[in-house]
């Protein structure tokens, strides 16, 4: 028997989870203006931590999206969208990490330096896109989809680290999870600081079951490589 044998069921049809999983009584429903768009890797098959599906489901308007390209933003979403007036939530490279110091959401120019005009920069998005997949995979999907390059550019400079906490490797400190990542976007662009706690929720949920469905010492550390402590 493996550790997660437990946890191999059917999926719940409220939150998609399995069903020993299920986090459906974390649940929000949040009425958003600025619509959200989740691009997830072909290959990000988390069934279990995987939150993408988790932000969509507790959000008015919000698309997800399974694949690795796609022609240009209006198709991918489904109906007219000024690639202008969207933001990509934009990963970069260590040196390009933002700044300490700065708020949460930094708009930032093409090679990563934070504008200088943030309220403006800010101003009148109609939507963010989340690049869904483990670092290599979101940098797969930034390199297929050229059009990503005309959106506005923003980097994440979360409070606190990810809630996974040691369920999942981050290469960096401002590494979340995309759910903590859209609800951290959403609560800054919309100015409601409360929808970030509302929108993690389910996660925090999850990762308690998970962490008491599955043994401490089936689980790997990976960002030191090796198992860890009980
Ligand atoms: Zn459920």
């Amino acid at each position: 028997m493996t550790p997660d044998a437990g946890v191999e069921q059917a999926d719940c049809p409220g939150c998609g989870k399995p069903v020993s999983l299920c986090v459906c009584a974390a649940l929000a429903h949040l009425e958003n203006r600025i619509e959200v768009l989740v691009l997830r890797h072909p290959q990000e098959q988390d069934k279990k931590l995987g939150t993408a599906g988790l932000l969509c489901r507790q959000l008015a308007r919000a698309t997800l999206r399974t694949g690795l390209s796609w022609p240009n933003l209006a198709r991918v979403v489904g109906h007219d969208a000024d690639v202008h007036r969207w933001a990509v939530l934009y990963l970069g490279t260590a040196r390009q990490a933002p700044p300490t110091g700065v708020g949460p959401l930094v708009a930032a120019d093409r090679d990563g330096t934070p504008l200088a005009d943030q309220s403006v920069a800010l101003g009148g998005i109609d939507g963010i896109i989340l690049l869904d997949g483990n670092w290599s995979q979101a940098k797969a999907l930034w390199w297929r989809n050229p059009w990503l390059l005309k959106c506005r550019r923003l980097l994440l400079n979360p409070p606190s680290p990810s809630l996974y906490g040691n369920l999942r490797r981050e290469p960096r400190r401002e590494s979340v999870s995309t759910l903590e990542a859209g609800a951290l976007a959403l609560a800054q662009l919309e100015a409601q600081p409360g929808w970030h706690q509302v929108l993690t929720a389910p996660l925090r949920l999850l990762t308690r079951k998970y962490r008491t469905l599955t043994p401490q010492r089936s689980r790997v550390d990976r960002r030191r490589g090796r198992r860890q402590r009980p």
